[in-house]
């Protein structure tokens, strides 16, 4: 499958190398085929991990306007439990979150231990929008990437599984997304000027996603890239890399659930006998 994970810092990341349509040979009956057993896997692993109480999950979506972060979310967070995820979008900063550091606001919607966090954008703006349109002084955005890096570090030592996402369009695919979103009442609403004007700055975004890639991916905080021009091939390679992540746990968190299981029986099987002692007395 054309997937390209980084997982090692400082790998140089060149996006305009990496496709952004589907490989070819895979139809989307096929992968629409796929991501349904995907769907009843991750369902299942995710029970797992509630159950287990040792990890979490932390998914983060990125990517340019339109290039379907909200579709992702609909698509995969609808195969799971919704209790036990929370899916949190991450907009310009309120006047509260400006006042503290720029992982404040992130690090207050980490998933609880059992539990996963979606995030629709996240601490990676602060190393994007932020950049590209000089926000902070240079020095200042140029620190964050340490920052960030840490700050996975400290949450995957805590059990979390963190999964980083870029959805990859084309330039071509994203303004027929815009045009389409203008010509269709129904998603009118969502027309922002400010989709265009981002579009401008298009290189500038490049290299500022490829650096925040490079400089933050790690074995455990990997980032995909994911060819997002077909958003049933989008779907599909952002769950089958969640499935494959949670898969590695999976014997743990059984043996775990077995041992709870045992203990739980030996505790019922105790009362059980207390109170057949107590009447017989
Ligand atoms: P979306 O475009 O994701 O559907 P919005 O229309 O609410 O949602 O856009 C969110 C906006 O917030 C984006 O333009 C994004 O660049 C901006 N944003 C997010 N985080 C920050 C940040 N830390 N600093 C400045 N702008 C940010």
């Amino acid at each position: 499958m054309a997937r390209t994970v980084f997982s090692e810092r400082g790998e140089t990341v060149r996006l305009d190398s990496i496709s952004t349509g589907p490989p070819k040979g895979i139809t989307k009956g096929k992968a629409r085929q796929r991501f349904a057993a995907l769907g009843a896997e991750m369902f299942e692993l995710q029970d797992a991990m509630f159950g287990a109480k040792v990890n979490s999950a932390m998914v983060v979506l990125q990517g340019r306007d339109s290039a379907g972060k909200d579709g992702t979310i609909k698509h995969v967070v609808g195969c799971l439990n919704p209790r036990g995820v929370n899916v949190v979008s991450f907009g310009v900063p309120t006047l509260e979150e400006r006042q503290h550091d720029f992982l404040w606001r992130v690090h207050r919607h980490a998933p609880r231990i059992g539990e996963f966090s979606i995030f629709n954008r996240s601490h990676y703006e602060d190393v994007l929008v932020v950049r590209v349109h000089g926000l902070v002084p240079r020095k200042l955005w140029k620190e964050r990437y340490d920052h960030i890096a840490d700050f996975e570090e400290l949450l995957a030592e805590h059990g979390t599984i963190v999964l980083k996402y870029f959805l990859h369009i084309s330039r071509k695919e994203q303004k027929e997304r815009l045009l389409e979103r203008e010509r269709t009442p129904q998603t009118a609403w969502k027309l922002n000027v400010n989709d265009w004007k981002e579009r401008d700055r298009w290189d500038e975004y490049t290299e500022a996603y490829e650096d925040a890639i490079s400089k933050t991916a790690a074995r455990h905080a990997p980032w995909t890239v994911v060819p997002a021009d077909k958003k049933w091939y989008r779907n599909l390679v952002v769950a089958e890399s969640i499935a494959e992540a949670l898969r590695e746990h999976r014997k743990g968190w059984k043996s775990t659930l077995e041992e709870m299981g045992r203990k739980r029986r030996a505790e019922l099987a105790a009362y059980r006998a207390e109170r057949a002692a107590k009447k017989k007395g």
